[in-house]
């Protein structure tokens, strides 16, 4: 590891006045550590920001909930407002990693995970995340667990996130301040970016900024949800493919429908069309399965993923049915 300098800030103005373009705020360090342990990641500066105050969960204007960035994963996935509000978002932390992980993991790093290709972390290949202009290892070489939407010929990596595919599902902002104080928000689905010709980005915070909060509207989903993980091993293993699915019913039909994707984009991906066919519709099988030829259309796959086709409609249906059997 290279040395860095180590900066310990005692609340929100400190900790922005001491960032700088080659700095990197510390939270849980679940992801960052290991990074630099690799030399991917070289920082001059750490910030420590464990000691800022949001670390709360409120109830906020919107009839919603408030999650503070620097709360742990356990903490906030086993939160009993947050179990009851929003079973959906807590049954996807809780299928992330292990619990040692969640109980470091912060919600602010959650959001800033980078991606697991593993030419990303092998420093003597080529990746254009890691040195852009370097070349893609992943476009020619090993791509089962690449992307199938929305990739460039710059970078085909996927987010390794549970807690943002159900986030993009339920819908959030997500709160910054900038350098000088000011907050920003974000739309959740605005938060994440395509790698396009700038693969080295991964979302749309600016430098310097620091992720506060996460704000969730109204509940809408606390009847019907499910969050399926399809991976490797039944822990400590990313989605090859995972579904956010929350419904709610009406008269029969669906009126509210939140859908998104893992494992299969640069950033959560959230199944649009989908979800708009399935607006009106009764919840069954054969709509599902129709949902899920429409989500999975225009999808793109490489020699090593062309399994993610059949395993994505697959998991929709599956997702979206025990969503809709689900007995709370
Ligand atoms: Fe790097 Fe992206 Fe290509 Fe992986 S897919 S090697 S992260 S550029």
């Amino acid at each position: 590891m290279r040395p860095f300098t180590f900066t310990s800030a005692n609340n929100k103005d400190q900790a922005l006045q001491a960032s700088t373009a080659t700095s990197y705020y510390l939270a849980g360090g679940t992801n960052l550590v290991d990074l630099m342990k690799e030399d991917v990641e070289r920082p001059d500066q750490l910030i420590d920001v464990n000691k800022l105050d949001y670390k709360e969960i409120t109830s906020n204007e919107n009839g919603g909930l408030t999650l503070g960035a620097m709360l742990s994963n356990s903490e906030t996935a086993n939160n009993k407002e947050v179990r009851m509000k929003y079973p959906l978002l807590s049954m996807a932390m809780l299928s992330a990693a292990t619990a040692q992980i969640r109980n470091m993991a912060s919600n602010g790093g959650n959001l800033l995970q980078r991606t697991r290709c593993p030419y990303f972390f092998e420093t003597s290949m080529p990746c254009n995340k890691r040195e852009p202009g370097s070349g893609c290892g992943a476009l020619k070489g090993m791509n089962a667990q690449h992307a199938i939407f929305g990739y460039s010929d710059h970078c085909i990596a996927t987010h390794p996130s549970d807690m943002c595919v159900a986030l993009a599902a339920i819908g959030a902002i997500v709160e910054v301040q900038k350098p000088n104080g000011a907050s920003r928000m974000i739309e959740f689905t605005d938060f994440h970016s395509l790698p396009g010709d700038q693969p080295e980005k991964d979302n749309t915070l600016m430098q310097g900024e620091l992720i506060t909060a996460i704000h969730l509207g109204k509940p809408e989903f606390s009847d019907h949800y499910y969050y399926l993980k399809i991976r490797e091993r039944s822990s400590y293993a990313f989605a090859l493919i995972s579904v956010a699915a929350g419904l709610q019913l009406k008269d029969g039909v669906i009126k509210k429908i939140g859908l998104a994707m893992g494992g299969v984009a640069h950033k959560p991906w959230k199944l649009t069309k989908a979800e708009d066919f399935l607006i009106g519709k009764k919840p069954t099988e054969e709509n599902f399965e129709e949902a899920a030829e429409l989500a999975m259309k225009d999808a793109k796959p490489f020699e090593g993923n062309k399994y993610k086709i059949q395993m994505g409609k697959n998991a929709i249906v599956r997702a979206l049915t025990q969503a809709f059997e689900r007995e709370v």
